[in-house]
């Protein structure tokens, strides 16, 4: 799908415009694999050719996530509309979903926060039809009954909070013989749904500082942050 709703970043087609229209925009899709495209995941998938062909094959729906990609478009002379984080686009749809009559599966995170994570989401949206849910700490020889479980309750959305890459593999792996239509890795957005984890305040994510809010709550999260140095490094050696 070659249109002008992406911008170029590296090997990436990164989409552009707002939130509002990422939602229109998916119903373009026979099924859909929405990738929140931080520098860390764009970074780490550069380094791993089964993530890199599934992010640029034509079902993979890529949003610019994080102020890393707001800054890399910038710089690239191609700027994007707006930051689209995953939670937010997470919540538009399932938003739509209630007002459409249509299921979604919630896979992932721990027991404890995915239960406060369902409650909360039917207290949000009372109306919305919930085809299933499961924890995401099961082993691979489980696995198959966890997709077997998934294909029973038949939803038309399947969002999965394991981290980034693990969700990513379960939903390319499993993506064909699932009937859903949209596919989502929401890394930790059920902890935050369920209120186990704080969102920054919202003055921070206007001004593009929701990475450091992370870091002080999760400091184990430092590390990670070096892909986006890393990221910006890249973009700016290859526009050279
Ligand atoms: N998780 C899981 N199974 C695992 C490992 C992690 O379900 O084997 C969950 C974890 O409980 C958390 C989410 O995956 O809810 C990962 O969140 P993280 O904040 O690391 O993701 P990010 O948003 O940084 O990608």
């Amino acid at each position: 799908m070659k249109d002008n709703n992406f911008i170029k970043v590296l090997d990436y087609k990164i989409y552009k415009n707002s939130i509002s229209d990422a939602v229109k925009y998916i119903e373009n899709y026979n099924k859909v694999h929405i990738i929140s495209g931080n520098p860390e995941v764009l970074y780490s998938a550069l380094e791993n050719d089964k993530l890199l062909n599934n992010f640029n094959s034509e079902n993979s729906f890529i949003i610019p996530d994080g102020v890393g990609i707001q800054i890399a478009a910038k710089f690239l002379k191609t700027p994007i509309k707006e930051k689209i984080a995953g939670i937010d686009l997470m919540h538009r749809i399932i938003e739509k979903c209630e007002k459409e009559g249509k299921s979604i599966y919630l896979l992932g995170a721990s027991s404890e926060s995915l239960n406060s994570c369902v409650a909360n989401i039917i207290m949000k949206y009372p109306n919305i039809i919930i085809a299933g849910y499961r924890n995401g700490y099961f082993d691979s020889n489980e696995e198959e009954k966890v997709v077997e479980e998934i294909k029973k309750s038949n939803p038309y959305c399947l969002f999965v909070a394991m981290g980034c890459p693990r969700q990513e593999r379960f939903i390319i792996k499993h993506m064909k013989e699932l009937n859903c239509k949209i596919f989502m890795g929401v890394g930790g957005s059920f902890d935050v749904i369920g209120e186990k984890v704080k969102r920054a305040p919202k003055w921070m994510i206007k001004i593009g500082l929701e990475w450091l809010y992370r870091v002080v709550k999760e400091p184990w999260r430092i590390k990670r942050l070096s892909s986006i140095p890393k990221f910006l490094i890249l973009v700016y050696k290859n526009n050279r």
